[in-house]
């Protein structure tokens, strides 16, 4: 049964708007409370762009280990490991190479599908019911291999054969012209229909516009902290005051739920995947139309809009949330060696995020041990592809319906 309650989400990223939204549609009274003057500035600001639905796979996988070691040798690898004397990291990589096993792998990637797969239906409904404008398309997804052996293997990886195709490299050019200047790099690729990409923080933006339409719906910025209150509950403090309680709290801050939650003795094991991201004017003709992954460099590119957008990189355990002028320009030369018409890459918008990230993979969405705490958290590099679908979940959950329940 449905109980319509008040509840106050903290977070005004794509997940904490997602989850305002799913709570606004089932009839919940929501407060939303955001410490920055405008939404979708963390993490869901300039990422790839990609709504991933199959390709959701963990990081955590047999053979990581090994990989991770050799990129760590190399500069300018896609992933880079610094460690830290910090009990947080060492937690989370310890976790993370628990979870590196192929069986563990790919039961996580059946329920990240699962999710991901409800994530597109969810959004779907949502565009239907008015909620556009933030670039979205669905235009396929092409991950481009260099080397035999890897499109091999990801030709035996292919899980909806219907939907995928294994593509030679003039197949892959013929598909998207821009590739034309990889030609020759290429051993071919995979092609998934049905892909979709659209920008995140736009998104955020329309659902807030969307939001505000609701007399249901407050918007408070502030600092958000909780406190332990009687009867195993507890409260929010918005910038230090005590505010109007409501029934339930969600806490969806990204990367800082781990140190909310912790303030009320509850612990999820977070960490922060720092990535970089550029942003151009397309360029008509040098621009792939087509979402494309460059498989050996583990870089993405989308074009949103009339914007071209570049985003790679795993940084674990970064100095500080600067776009490293280092890693930008790595990224800038491997884009600019892949699609070097695509547009003014000297005018590029450098990015740099951290992905908040759980050591499976998998997020965090659900009850905490305290009554009136339930948590949103967690999506790592699929915040946006999963964000739909894990307020939906948890929306059903704080109605009271088994997560189960049918999906409106
Ligand atoms: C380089 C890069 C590329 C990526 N590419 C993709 C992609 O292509 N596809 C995809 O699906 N995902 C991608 N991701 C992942 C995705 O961007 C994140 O998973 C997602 O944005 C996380 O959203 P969030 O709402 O949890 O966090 P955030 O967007 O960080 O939002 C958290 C919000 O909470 C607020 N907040 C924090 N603490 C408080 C407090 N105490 N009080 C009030 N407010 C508070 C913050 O100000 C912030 O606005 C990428 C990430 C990076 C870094």
């Amino acid at each position: 049964m449905r109980h319509a309650r008040s509840v106050t989400v903290i977070g005004g990223g794509v997940v904490g708007l997602s989850t305002a939204y799913a709570l606004i549609r089932q009839g919940h009274a929501v407060r939303l409370v955001e410490q920055l003057s405008e939404v979708g500035q963390g993490a869901s600001f300039a990422n790839g762009g990609q709504l991933s639905y199959r390709y959701v796979a963990p990081l955590a996988d047999a053979g990581v280990p090994r990989q991770a070691l050799a990129w760590m040798m190399r500069p300018g690898a896609p992933v880079s490991l610094r460690l830290r004397a910090d009990r947080d990291q060492w937690r989370w990589l310890l976790s993370f190479l628990a979870a590196c096993r192929a069986g563990t792998n790919r039961a996580h990637a059946h329920r990240l599908l699962d999710i991901a797969l409800l994530a597109q239906r969810v959004l779907a409904a949502w565009r239907a019911e008015g909620l556009e404008e933030f670039c979205w398309r669905r235009p396929g997804k092409m991950i481009v291999h260099r080397t035999a052996a890897t499109l091999a293997h990801a030709a035996r990886g292919i899980t909806q054969p219907d939907a995928q195709s294994v593509l030679t490299a003039a197949e892959c050019v013929a598909r998207e012209p821009a590739l034309e200047t990889l030609r020759g790099a290429l051993a071919g690729g995979i092609f998934t229909e049905g892909e979709e990409v659209a920008d995140c923080h736009l998104f955020c933006r329309a659902l807030l516009a969307r939001l505000v339409a609701s007399p249901d719906f407050t918007h408070v910025r502030g600092v958000a902290t909780l406190e332990a209150a009687p009867d195993n509950r507890c409260a929010v403090r918005i910038d230090g005051q005590a505010g109007p309680q409501t029934d339930l709290i969600v806490v969806a801050a990204g990367l800082r739920t781990r140190a909310l939650l912790r303030a009320v003795g509850e612990d999820i094991p977070l960490y922060g995947l720092k990535g970089y991201s550029l942003t151009l004017p397309v360029r008509a003709g040098g621009t792939p139309d087509i979402s494309v992954t460059d498989y050996d460099n583990r870089v993405v590119y989308a074009r949103l809009g009339e914007r071209f957008r570049i985003a790679a990189m795993v940084d674990i355990g970064a100095d500080d949330d600067g776009a490293s002028p280092r890693r930008i320009a790595q990224l800038r030369r491997l884009a600019q060696a892949s699609f070097p018409n695509a547009g003014p890459y000297d005018d590029a918008e450098a990015w740099a995020g951290f992905r908040p990230a759980t050591p499976t993979g998998l997020p965090v969405v659900g009850h905490t041990g305290r009554a009136n705490l339930m948590v949103n958290a967690g999506q790592g590099a699929l915040g946006f592809t999963l964000a739909p679908a894990c307020a939906t979940l948890l929306a059903l959950l704080a109605g009271g319906e088994a997560a189960g329940a049918p999906v409106p």
